[in-house]
């Protein structure tokens, strides 16, 4: 497929590069992106302060719009989960997380993921390919209409529109570093969706010379870390990643993060009968997090279809919190949403494409 040129992937440079090399002013370019970006409007036609044979050329060049809806549910809990087809035909989702007045939305960042942890159901589709800059600011830009259309109000009483990005989705962010980088920058600029460096948070499994790649570009966002495991022999058995870049090589890349951003990194854990939801575990997480500014996130297993893995009873994940809780490490744990609406990392999609093989193959 030739490339699909979605405008929105373009920085402000590109653009101003492509406006002179189409004998077109370069202040253009800070209109096109108010348009595109603040009144999120999705023709060339609508954008009333340009020329029209500005608007004629642009339209020839690029597309506004690169995913279809192909679902939306909304689950009993508030959760929203989104199921868009991108223009190449492939499954990604979105969920949009409202809790008191944030309206927080976990964006994919690739179609698939090449990292294969057992326990997630995005490995199971394999890897397709990067999202561009642009896919992944629609995302956002889809649910803003979404809060608009529904008419919420924020808890300043303004129009609701998104206040928190974690890119924790479908996909290894950290693979995708290049268009990852752009978006938050795009949602970090004052004159375009102004959100704070602390309102976006880029989750990884470990990819540790990226981690180092974040920080030397300074990277408006915060950093998270599936940690899920406290030994090299049981993380490796859950996240392959963790053969190439142990624990240690991580741990070294997170204090560096630390010292260098001076922010905390937020280490998520989930939870896994027997695994992770043990004692010995809850003494090896400690040992990790007593010394270094960490907070984790505990998360439920979402169990799947493998039988080996299964999510903790009520009691013991209580026990475990204690126990952490207990050498006062911060642990907070992630209330499951929208498992009415499959919104755990890659369920709809991967249902989606069950669906889409299976009319091949019948086909
Ligand atoms: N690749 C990135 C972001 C996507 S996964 C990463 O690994 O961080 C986002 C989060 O969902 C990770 O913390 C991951 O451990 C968690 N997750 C994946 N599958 C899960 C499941 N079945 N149940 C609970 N959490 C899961």
């Amino acid at each position: 497929m030739a490339k699909f040129n979605d405008i929105k992937s373009l920085t402000a440079d590109e653009l101003k590069e492509w406006l002179s090399a189409n004998g077109e002013k370069s202040f253009r370019a800070d209109q096109i992106q108010n348009w595109l970006f603040c009144r999120q409007i999705s023709s060339f036609d609508d954008m009333k302060n340009l020329p029209p044979q500005t608007r004629e050329k642009l339209a020839k060049d690029f597309a506004i719009r690169s995913l279809i809806e192909s679902e939306h549910l909304i689950s009993v809990d508030g959760a929203v989960k989104w199921l868009f087809k991108t223009m190449d035909g492939h499954f990604i989702e979105t969920v949009l997380i409202p809790t008191n007045g944030r309206f927080s939305v976990c964006v994919s960042t690739e179609i698939g993921c090449a990292m294969n942890c057992t326990f997630c159901r995005t490995a199971k589709m394999g890897f397709t390919r990067n999202l561009e800059a642009g896919e992944i600011l629609e995302e956002i830009i889809r649910v803003n209409e979404y809060l608009t259309s529904t008419g919420e109000i924020d808890a300043d009483g303004k129009p609701a529109q998104v206040t928190n990005i974690i890119f924790m989705g479908m996909g290894e962010p950290l693979n995708n570093l290049d268009n990852v980088h752009r978006v938050c920058c795009t949602l970090h600029n004052q004159k375009l969706f102004n959100l704070g460096r602390k309102r976006m948070t880029i989750s990884t499994s470990g990819i540790v010379p990226k981690i180092k790649e974040l920080v030397d570009r300074n990277t408006p966002c915060c950093l998270a870390v599936s940690l899920n495991s406290t030994n090299n022999e049981r993380r490796s058995a859950v996240m392959p990643v963790n053969r190439i870049w142990p624990i240690e090589k991580l741990l070294e890349a997170t204090d560096e993060y630390t010292r260098r951003t001076d922010n905390y990194v937020t280490f998520e854990f989930v939870l896994m009968k027997g695994v992770t939801c043990t004692d010995e575990a809850a003494k090896e997480l400690i040992k990790i997090c007593a010394p270094r500014r960490c907070k984790v996130n505990a998360i439920v297993l979402n169990q799947m279809d493998d039988p080996s893995l299964e999510a903790p009873t009520e009691e013991e994940v209580n026990r475990f919190l204690e126990k952490v809780r207990a050498a006062e490490i911060q642990i907070t744990i992630r209330n499951p949403r929208g498992r009415d609406i499959l919104a755990a990392c890659g369920q709809l999609a991967y249902k989606q494409q069950k669906v889409a093989n299976a009319n091949t193959e019948s086909a």
